[in-house]
């Protein structure tokens, strides 16, 4: 049987052995926790979620949708370990990150085909497997970092993004916060905590006056977009927040009957629904600051922070110059590179990444030409997007429709409906995997 060796275990790793395993090779899986670990894994578990447990939207007929849609069609392990461990948060698919981890471990420790080696690789070497998948994450070790420069000799992008704080569900003042859907859309998972106009203007002030962590430093970073730390969001205007992570629309406070000045979003962590993660408020204050701060939520004035939020390395290659659609290096086709590392964003985004590289390499190692995942499809758009983007502003995706191929102008102009527009990019994306699937 050929051989892949793979280096992560992680999100894209082992769905990438899982993948590669099942279609006749047998698989070396890499992983260096628990000898080292990195600054944002807390456990020795395989498919670590580091942050959110969030895989993001079930909405019929949104991006994250199709993405995860296409993924069931096509049998991502993690995704059915995903559905199968799955807490209630309202029209997205959220884990209970633990039993998640559990189920990947067992498919993995029980797969005949797959062996388990826990150690930390730093050279990326060519020698002793048909190919190599690189899967080791945003914050691959610096030395296995430094061989993937070496190997690419291109300039090897990093930079930082950040995570939001999780609270103890028992100390939420529940008096004070209430459960509520968006626009009454599905069923109320989330606890809100809602601001009046004088207690916002209050919290504002106290972020901007509230130190960063080392914040010289931190000011040259590079944010990205989709992650902006609260504080950044904040400079950015004294109405950001309330337009962005704090927007009340839609929430309506049944004890008013009227939406609050602006709120905070509490979202389930775990099925014991013990813990709460505040939606959208990555930061980078420092521990104690954020202590004070982030106690001026309504609700939380006497909560107990089980993490805080926290800034990270964010490490990804310049995929549109060195990678094929088949996430093959160019210049080192035995070398494929798979998840985050490979300039997708986001847990569901990786795992579908690391699904395709499993099932190229899979081919490739046995003699057949792969055949790069459908433009049409999500995952051909997420494949087109970090193979053609701009080379000078390349940054990660996850998947959107501006993704996906547009609709024709005429049928654009027929149709106003951004929703029919949507369902009919993913009745055509459907078709387009179906068919490549076959
Ligand atoms: P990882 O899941 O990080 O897996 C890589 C694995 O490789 C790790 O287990 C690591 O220990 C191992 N490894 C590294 N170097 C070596 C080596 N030299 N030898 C052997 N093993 C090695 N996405 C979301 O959708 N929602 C979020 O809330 C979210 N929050 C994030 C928070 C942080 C702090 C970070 C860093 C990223 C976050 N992301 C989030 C982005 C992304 O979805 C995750 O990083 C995701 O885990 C990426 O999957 P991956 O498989 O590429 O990498």
């Amino acid at each position: 049987k050929p051989h892949i060796k793979i280096i992560g275990g992680g999100l894209a790793g082992p769905e990438a052995a899982l993948q590669a395993a099942s279609r006749g090779c047998t698989v070396t899986l890499y992983e260096m926790r628990p000898t080292r670990s990195t600054e944002a894994h807390q456990t020795a578990d395989f498919a670590e979620l580091v942050c959110s447990n969030s895989l993001k939207s079930e909405s019929e007929n949104t991006a994250p949708w199709l993405l995860k849609q296409e993924m069931r069609r096509a049998g991502s392990f993690l995704l059915k370990d995903a559905d199968a461990t799955a807490v209630p948060a309202g029209h997205a698919l959220a884990v209970d990150r633990v039993a998640f981890s559990a189920k990947v471990a067992e498919r993995l420790e029980s797969h005949p085909d797959i062996k388990i080696v826990r150690e930390e690789v730093t050279s990326i070497d060519e020698a002793g497997a048909d190919l190599t998948i690189l899967a080791s994450g945003p914050l691959s070790s610096p030395a296995l970092t430094a061989d993937l420069q070496r190997l690419t000799g291109s300039e090897h992008l990093a930079f930082y993004d950040s995570i939001s704080p999780i609270v103890d569900a028992t100390t939420i003042d529940m008096e004070k916060v209430y459960f509520a859907a968006r626009w009454d859309k599905g069923t109320a998972d989330y606890i809100n905590c809602p601001f009046t106009k004088e207690e916002y203007d209050a919290f504002i002030d106290a972020l901007a006056a509230a130190e960063n962590v080392e914040s010289k430093e931190w000011e040259k970073l590079q944010y990205f977009e989709g992650c902006l730390p609260i504080e950044e969001t904040a400079r950015r205007g004294r109405d950001t927040l309330r337009f962005g992570p704090m927007k009340p629309a839609g929430l309506t406070n049944p004890k008013t009957g009227r939406w609050p000045y602006a709120a905070v979003q509490l979202r389930q962590e775990n099925l014991r629904a013990d813990s709460y993660n505040l939606v959208g408020f990555q930061n980078h204050l420092k521990f104690g600051e954020q202590n004070k701060v982030l106690r001026m939520i309504p609700g939380l004035e006497n909560a107990t922070f089980l993490r805080y939020g926290q800034i990270h390395r964010n490490t990804y290659i310049h995929a549109p110059s060195l990678l094929t659609e088949t996430l093959q290096l160019r210049a080192h086709p035995t070398v494929m590179i798979a998840g985050q590392l490979s300039g997708v964003e986001g847990y569901t985004e990786s795992i579908a990444s690391g699904m395709l590289a499993g099932i190229f390499a899979a081919e490739i190692a046995q003699g057949r030409a792969p055949q790069a995942a459908p433009r049409g499809s999500a995952h051909g758009s997420l494949m087109h997007y970090i193979t053609h983007a701009d080379t000078k502003k390349f940054q990660p995706a996850n998947i959107t429709f501006d993704l996906l191929p547009p609709l024709e102008e005429e049928l654009r102009k027929k149709i106003r409906d951004k929703k029919e527009r949507h369902r009919i990019q993913c009745e055509r994306a459907f078709a387009a995997w179906t068919e490549w699937l076959r």
